[in-house]
């Protein structure tokens, strides 16, 4: 076992820390209040190399890791998770990479990379959450094109997007059920496709999250991921296994965020002739919430280093995202708390990180749903 961040991993989080501290908290309180997308941010990002952290070299990108991928989210989500968002703008690369045919990894990823398009992945719909399998999307299959209907909900990017991937059901009439999905790729624009922003979020409001509809959207066949149809199934479960890997770094990220701002303002304030970090109530406040987060990041890293090395274990994942989340909300809860009525401010940010720290326990799985898949495992599926 070795636990020590190579030099690569150092230099890209030491630089991920310094773009996102120098640049996050100025536009953080507007782009919360205004529920505004930091494009401009996005961009800088993807000058940086941020957006193909996880891409082949002869995509465009680093070639680096989900590891990597997650140590950077972290750092993102450390300085301000709502504008740490930006990083989604991969969501639904890390299917490409893994299905696309050639030619569809050479017309997409070294965009995605240079920060030239924005991705959304869109399985989610309103009477689908938790059950992936009640979707009804359907695109029906005429000459060399699909015909695609339905809607979905929650979508992150979802008005941003310039190409959504959307799951839906290209042979419906399958016996076996897991064989009845497939994700078609669908630009931003195409007649019949349209976009609604959702307004009025707890957190992450400069995250884009919007409701999809498709009214017969044509969309051409080559525009199937893989080129074969039945893949929707085993392509989501890959990407949950990333991307919840992923959120649980927001996680570790948000909580980081919230006890800096805590320790920092305990160090400072004066109340009864002292500094509260000198009274040992608060002392161990400070002291649970730095083992709380160091805990998530070591589960963390090691799912993610597990998917690195073609390990990944969906019950670890499940766990890193579970504890992830719950810890999140704890330490932002507790950082409020050290603060006082400033902590309830959002002058004095760790009422935003409050607020933001619970999506990681509702998307990309919910926490009872981590918990179904950490109890299948230690049961057994009988
Ligand atoms: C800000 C935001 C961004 C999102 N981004 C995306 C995106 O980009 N793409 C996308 O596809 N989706 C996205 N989602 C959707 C998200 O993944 C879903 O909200 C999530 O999977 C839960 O589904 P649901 O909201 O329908 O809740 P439901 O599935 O209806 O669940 C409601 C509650 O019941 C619990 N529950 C459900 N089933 C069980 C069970 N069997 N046993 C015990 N408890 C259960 C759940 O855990 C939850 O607490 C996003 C959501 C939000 C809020």
């Amino acid at each position: 076992m070795n636990f020590a961040l190579s030099q690569e991993q150092k230099e890209i989080t030491e630089l991920a820390r310094k773009f996102a501290q120098a640049e996050f908290p100025k536009i953080a309180i507007e782009c919360d209040k205004q529920e505004r997308y930091p494009k401009e941010m996005w961009q800088q990002a993807a000058e940086l190399g941020f957006m193909g952290i996880f891409i082949p070299e002869q995509y465009g990108g680093l070639g680096l890791g989900i590891s990597e991928h997650a140590m950077v989210t972290e750092e993102f989500w450390r300085a301000d998770p709502g504008v740490g968002c930006i990083l989604l703008a991969v969501f639904g690369a890390e299917i490409i990479m893994a299905s696309g045919t050639e030619e569809q990894k050479q017309r997409w990823l070294p965009k995605v990379a240079a920060g030239e398009i924005i991705l959304a992945t869109a399985i989610t719909e309103p009477n689908a959450g938790s059950d992936i399998f009640a979707q009804s999307t359907t695109a029906k299959k005429r000459g060399d094109k699909y015909i695609l209907n339905g809607s979905k909900q929650f979508i992150t990017n979802g008005t941003v997007a310039d190409h959504v991937l959307v799951m839906c059901r290209t042979n419906p009439e399958e016996e076996n059920r897991l064989k009845r999905y497939s994700f078609l790729v669908v630009d931003r624009g195409a007649p019949g496709f349209n976009a609604e922003k959702l307004h009025g979020k707890l957190g992450i409001r400069a995250s884009d999250t919007a409701t999809l509809s498709f009214d017969d959207v044509e969309v051409p066949a080559e525009n199937l991921i893989g080129g074969v149809e039945g893949q929707g199934f085993k392509q989501v479960m890959h990407l949950f296994n990333i991307n919840r890997v992923v959120a649980a770094s927001q996680g570790v990220g948000v909580a980081q965020g919230s006890f800096d701002h805590a320790l920092a303002y305990t160090k400072e304030r004066e109340q009864f002739g002292s500094r509260l970090a000198s009274f040992q109530g608060v002392q161990f406040i400070l002291a649970e919430m730095a083992a709380k987060v160091e805990a998530a990041r070591q589960l963390c890293r090691m799912a993610a280093w597990q998917i690195d090395n073609n390990q990944a274990s969906p019950h670890i994942i499940s766990i890193a995202k579970l504890v992830a989340g719950q810890n999140a909300v704890w330490v932002s809860q507790e950082a409020v708390q050290l603060l006082g009525g400033y902590g309830y401010m959002d002058e004095y940010h760790v009422e935003r990180f409050y607020r933001d720290a619970k999506i990681v326990e509702i998307y990309e799985g919910a926490r009872e749903i981590e918990k179904l898949t950490i109890a299948r495992e230690i049961l057994g599926r009988s």
